[in-house]
């Protein structure tokens, strides 16, 4: 590496970068491109030279921006959103260049140390309890994915189970995790990698006049009905702000149920945990003192891109018991003398990337009170776009909004005015309500994604992609109106 011919290249990519920023709303959101565009466009075969980084740069230009998503586009409302900032790309830049493998104290004191400042600093804005402190028997740590946290956290619950109630490995397919059927799908391949039987991971089912909450009553059944099998509760998690309609699950009452059968508590807060640092959203951890770990993920709604998931956990002897190695090969004094954390032990993989400079940049670079900004701006966008749906009769708005994500369809008596015949057992609204988010995404200027809860099927507008202000979210109306009056007037005549 040749520091001067990597400041010459770097300040390309970064003027690239800002420029593809400067254009982003050229771009259709969501990538248009046929299934194998690009392999029958590239070589087959790695180049045997060196090529020039502005032939590189030209050929992203052609041919990867094409099958780019813009995730970062002021039109995309799909999914959950993964916003980023500038703090975020200058603190990327600073992990990558120092490209340390922090697995242990020793191998990166700085990666190891600033992770745990980090974390404290988020345990304190989240008003987490203090047992989840490295000050007590807790501590936190940045793993890549929920689906990671799911994973080390199964694992925790596995040898507590074993070593504190003397479960027997014998029994390991006699436990039962449990779940709403709004729980990130992520959890079923968790448990699948940690070999929990298909047959017993229970996805209890949720209501409507619920509004897809999992209740009390639906758990402690379940859960009484499999002791009454022989089987072992083990691990429960719970959600606050579900993938489909960002509902929440009354954490009070359901870590009561979970107690009383020593069940091990998750709290999954991927997408919402970053609203509850505004005071008047915190109420929707209200109970997390009764839990076992928590996560959520700073790459959603957190301006931190990819990859980047904070888990604490209760007690963190629960989470290395599982999940430590002690090698010759690295053995050191800081570790024996067990003066320092090393993260090895508190995650699946050995190396580890030092993500916690880019939370650290973010954090720094907004201040408290930017981010709570930003949530709220974020928020007051989606109660605003949720007003707009209300007040046309057109529409009606699924689920009540928690956070700034709206869940709406085309309303069924209209649906039904229109005399639309009903194919596949769907009804009129949710076919309706289907055209009307293709023919929106078609456009190119914006991007949704949809659920289907109890049969019903949503369009999801998420609003927090990093570029989006108030004039997207006029644009998106104005769109949805024009779209549906369109709609309606065509399956009317
Ligand atoms: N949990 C919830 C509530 C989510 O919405 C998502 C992703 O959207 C996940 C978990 C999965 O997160 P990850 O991709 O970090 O595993």
């Amino acid at each position: 590496l040749n520091p001067e011919e990597f400041r010459r290249q770097a300040h390309l990519v970064v003027d690239f970068l800002a420029d593809y920023y400067s254009n982003i709303e050229k771009y259709p959101v969501c990538s248009q491109v046929e299934p194998g565009y690009l392999t029958k466009t590239m070589p087959e075969s790695a180049p045997l030279q060196p090529e020039p980084i502005e032939t590189i740069l030209q050929d992203v230009h052609k041919h990867i921006i094409p099958g780019i998503t813009h995730w970062q586009s002021p039109g995309f409302f799909g999914y959950f959103q993964s916003n980023g900032s500038t703090g975020n790309f200058l603190g990327e830049m600073l992990l990558t260049g120092f490209n340390t493998v922090g697995f242990n104290w020793l191998a990166s004191p700085a990666a190891t140390e600033l992770e745990m400042v980090v974390m404290e600093w988020l345990l304190k804005l989240l008003q987490l309890p203090k047992s989840f402190s490295f000050c007590s028997d807790g501590g936190g740590v940045i793993h890549g994915s929920t689906c990671e946290s799911f994973v080390c956290t199964l694992i925790a619950a596995r040898e507590k189970k074993l070593n504190k109630f003397g479960t027997k490995r014998d029994d390991l397919g006699k436990f039962v995790v449990y779940c709403s059927d709004q729980t990130h799908f992520s959890l079923q391949k968790a448990c699948q990698v940690v070999g929990i039987n298909p047959d017993n991971v229970r996805s209890i089912e949720t209501k409507k006049c619920m509004n897809f909450r999992l209740s009390n009553d639906a758990l402690s059944s379940v859960i009484e009905s499999d002791v009454r099998a022989g089987l072992i509760p083990l691990y429960a998690c719970l959600t606050i702000g579900t993938t489909p309609t960002t509902a929440v699950d009354p954490l009070i009452t359901l870590t009561d149920v979970a107690k009383r059968f020593d069940i091990w508590v998750h709290v999954d807060a991927a997408y919402a945990g970053s609203a509850c640092i505004c005071p008047e959203f915190r109420h929707f951890l209200d109970g997390i003192e009764g839990v076992n770990s928590f996560s959520f993920n700073p790459h959603k709604w957190f301006l931190t891109t990819l990859d980047c998931c904070c888990l604490w956990v209760r007690d963190r002897n629960d989470l290395t018991r599982g999940l430590s190695t002690n090698p010759e090969l690295l053995k050191n004094k800081a570790s024996d003398d067990k003066e320092v954390v090393d993260y090895k032990d508190w995650q699946i993989a050995l190396s580890r990337r030092f993500r916690a400079m880019k939370l650290w940049m973010v954090i720094r670079t907004y201040g408290v009170t930017g981010l709570q900004d930003v949530i709220r701006k974020h928020v007051n966008l989606a109660k605003r776009f949720e007003s707009l749906l209300v007040a046309d009769n057109r529409f009606e708005v699924v689920v009540p909004r928690n956070f700034a994500t709206v869940c709406f369809r085309i309303i069924s008596p209209l649906a039904l005015a229109t005399r639309v015949s009903s194919d596949n057992g769907e009804d009129d609204s949710n076919r309706l309500t289907r055209t009307l988010l293709e023919s929106l995404n078609g456009s190119g200027l914006v991007y949704m994604t949809h659920a289907v809860i109890d049969g019903i099927y949503v369009i999801r507008v998420a609003i927090g992609a990093t570029l989006v202000e108030e004039t997207h979210v006029n644009m998106l109306w104005d769109m949805v109106q024009e779209h549906v009056s369109d709609l309606l007037a065509k399956y009317v005549h």
